[in-house]
């Protein structure tokens, strides 16, 4: 048999996932020489000498056998003549080297089935004990102080490795070779239990103690990898009003992790697509449609058909799910509202104390605070609601090049900033809204950690064209201090081109529908039609514009929207004064409001949002936005199974589609005295009629521009019936439809939009 020499280098994420040590398994297992090497650019560099036949079956091996967590985007091999330099099979050591710009952070890997097999099992040295990890999973994001990942730059290093782990450690055949974060209770992390004062609590197993609290109704925060839950039992409601109580939420839903997959299916509806969600490496809170017979407290997800759920991801809350006799935990962000989730031991004291009853906590530093991903399945595909814990700070890998190096900071909610660099989208975790010193912050130090961990330079600093928001003011402050340019980016312009630079779309039209973002020409957008190529965009088409009488108070309560976008009909009066128990102030607010309608000095808005939110306050299903989308969010839910009663043809004049006819047929039937049979088709209505005329309205300027792609974007697009239609639609029109699989059509996806359109316009 001949023998030859073979080069490999192989791209994708290949490093920090495993793959040097899965290389040497099955380099000598088919008697090969030769050596393995981690390279600055992120990419692996193989050299075998051997028997052809076995290196092919090598190559066939790596591509088929490869480590979970790995992904290979590129293998180049070249062949050569064999130099008999090598004695042995050889693992190259990263840590001889540094990090370049660039170098892919891992993200947080759930526990795996290997690590909660050695948990289960008493023969293993690892038998309950809550810190289990290895090569394929762990915190890694979360963990890291700074490059190369190894473990003195991780908050392990506070674990000098015990014999037996070290021993672990050093074996390349052993599944901990290199495992930055090996521990076992002789040498790892503690965990404990206390008061909400810090007092200990004496007790032999602290998580089964925290298991028996909590099913017996007590509040208990949890420390996990990427910062503090705040726990309680899912079927009785008492823990879960006390919480809402102290969190000052009163109707916004609450995640749950669940025991195990078995359990989540005796309330919940699971595809294979959400399974196979549920149960991915990054193990993100699903959104899933509650069952027929949906038994856990109504308190946890109210006025919703949908529930967040995931399923344990790390040793600890595997243990602590074990010992409960509750089907699930409500396992939500541990935060004072509007401020970022706590990290710290001493600062959960302080800012949660009061909240909870108890606390079980570790010893082990918090690096990076993560919130828990968010995703749902939407009309077949994946969308991220909130991309952080098990996602960030692994780069997308976009279609095309972009030749600068450019910051983008997003808008003011949801943030999630972007570093682009070459084909590379770097988003941070998720930061939340921007309104407060807190996370202004968190973003702040998120960019600055995220930058160092990557080596990125920017060259220019994107934010969205709002001048109040604090991003802009951040981004502002950040280019002033490195000395780069600022670039303005309107937000709808952004959302679009988010999709586009997923896809590699050099045109294609938007339609990109939220609450709220800042137009060109001053008003507040949010049900937009644009035209977006590599020198702009054109606003070709938009839902009406109506007068938002209080600008963010509309927003707050939508019978005021809905009196704004009915005034000038001759049923406003009637309406208004029929449904003064929706506004705070009642009677006297409604005098003043239409006062207010009349002088005409009410900033407009053609937001899709506020339509949806009319419609939700007329048909009695919400009349006060607790929270970010959640009268649009409960119209969904009502109208789950409805049909169009209504059946309104889109009326579409110029560049107008017009709204008020459809909010006016509603209201009138509704003050006819509304059957409640019927607010579920009505319900459906609406949203029918505005995704038919989106639809229509945006394949009818493409087909005029001569453009084939069409996307779909915003907060709106997470609205199932929505974007099934107005794919319906598109594709029957013999277009091509798309909408964000990679970063959230929301808010948290804008500053990829930003990033790339900035670095087409200067590049
Ligand atoms: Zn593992
Ligand atoms: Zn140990
Ligand atoms: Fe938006």
């Amino acid at each position: 048999m001949e023998k030859v020499r073979a080069e490999i280098r192989v791209s994708g994420i290949v490093q920090g996932v495993g793959f040097r040590p899965f290389i040497y398994r099955i380099a000598v297992n088919m008697g090969l020489k030769g050596m393995v090497q981690n390279l600055k650019d992120a990419t692996v560099r193989i050299v075998v000498e051997g028997p052809e036949s076995s290196i092919k079956s090598f190559l066939d091996a790596m591509i088929k056998e490869k480590p979970p967590l790995a992904r290979i985007t590129k293998v180049d091999v070249s062949y050569s003549e064999p130099k008999n330099d090598f004695n042995d099979f050889k693992i190259m050591m990263s840590s001889e080297q540094g990090s370049v710009a660039g170098s892919v952070i891992p993200a947080d890997v759930a526990i795996c089935d290997d690590c909660i097999r050695e948990l289960l099992d008493p023969n293993d040295r690892r038998f309950g004990y809550f810190f289990i990890t290895c090569t394929n999973c762990g915190p890694r994001f979360t963990a890291i102080l700074d490059t190369p990942y190894d473990r003195h730059n991780t908050s392990m290093r506070d674990f000098p490795m015990c014999k037996s782990c070290s021993s672990e450690y050093e074996d390349p055949l052993n599944r901990r070779f290199h495992a930055q974060t090996i521990a076992c209770p002789e040498c790892g992390p503690i965990v404990y239990l206390t008061t909400n004062d810090g007092e200990l609590i004496e007790c032999k197993d602290p998580i089964k103690e925290a298991a028996r609290l909590i099913d017996e109704g007590y509040i208990v925060a949890v420390k996990g990898n990427g910062g503090f839950h705040v726990a309680t039992a899912t079927t009785i409601s008492e823990p879960i009003i006390r919480l809402r109580k102290v969190k000052h939420r009163r109707q916004k839903p609450f995640a749950i992790m669940a025991k195990d997959l078995e359990s989540i299916k005796t309330f919940a509806v699971v595809s294979d697509q959400e399974e196979e969600l549920l149960k991915s490496p990054a193990h993100p809170i699903v959104l899933l449609r509650k069952s027929e017979d949906y038994y856990l407290s109504e308190e946890i997800a109210p006025g919703l058909h949908n529930i967040g759920v995931m399923l344990p991801y790390t040793g600890l809350h595997f243990l602590l799910l074990l010992n409960s006799k509750e089907p699930a935990y409500v396992m939500t962000s541990a935060n004072p509202s509007g401020e970022p989730i706590v990290i710290q031991n001493q600062e959960a004291y302080i800012r949660i104390g009061k909240d909870v009853d108890y606390m079980l906590l570790h010893n082990r530093e918090i690096v990076n605070r993560c919130d828990d991903s968010v995703v749902r399945i939407v009309d077949g595909s994946t969308s991220f609601i909130r991309r952080s814990r098990g996602y960030a700070p692994e780069p997308i890998v976009l279609p095309h090049e972009y030749g600068k190096n450019v910051f983008a900071l997003g808008g003011e909610l949801n943030v999630a900033a972007c570093i682009l660099m070459g084909d590379r989208a770097f988003l941070t975790q998720h930061i939340g809204d921007v309104e407060c010193v807190e996370t202004y912050e968190f973003l702040k130090s998120a960019i600055h950690h995220l930058a160092r961990l990557i080596r990125a330079q920017p060259e220019l600093i994107v934010h969205d064209l709002h001048p109040g928001f604090q991003t802009t003011r951040l981004a502002k402050e950040l280019a002033e201090k490195i000395g780069v340019p600022t670039l303005a980016v309107q937000h709808h312009h952004a959302h679009v081109v988010s999709v586009m630079a997923e896809y590699g779309l050099e045109e294609a039209i938007g339609i990109a529908c939220d609450g709220f973002g800042y137009g060109s020409d001053g008003l507040a957008w949010g049900g937009e039609i644009l035209l977006c190529d590599g020198n702009g965009y054109h606003r070709l088409g938009h839902l009406e514009n109506h007068p938002m009488p209080g600008g963010d108070l509309a927003a707050k309560y939508p019978a005021r929207m809905a009196a704004g976008i009915l005034f000038g009909s001759n049923i406003c009066e009637e309406w208004l004064f029929s449904n003064t128990d929706k506004l705070p102030r009642g009677r006297e607010e409604a005098e003043i409001l239409l006062k207010q309608l009349k002088s005409g000095r009410n900033i407009k808005t053609s937001s899709a949002g506020r339509v949806l939110d009319s419609v939700a306050t007329i048909l009695g299903v919400c009349h006060e936005r607790t929270y970010e989308g959640e009268p649009a969010m409960k119209l969904e839910s009502k109208a789950i199974g409805g049909s169009d009663i209504l059946g309104l043809k889109p009326e579409i004049k110029g560049r107008v589609l017009n709204t008020k006819h459809m909010v006016e047929s509603i209201a009138e039937i509704t003050m006819k005295g509304l059957d409640p049979k019927k607010v579920r088709d009505l319900a459906f209505s609406a949203q029918n009629y505005l995704a038919l005329g989106l639809a229509e309205f945006a394949s009818e300027i493409a087909i005029s521009e001569g453009v084939r792609n069409v996307v779909f974007t915003g907060g709106v697009a997470y609205n199932e019936q929505i974007t099934a239609t107005i794919r319906r639609i598109v594709e029957n029109n013999g277009l091509r439809f798309y909408t964000n699989t990679k970063v959230p059509p929301g808010d948290g996806g804008l500053s990829l939009g930003q990033a790339v359109i900035a670095a087409k316009l200067s590049g």
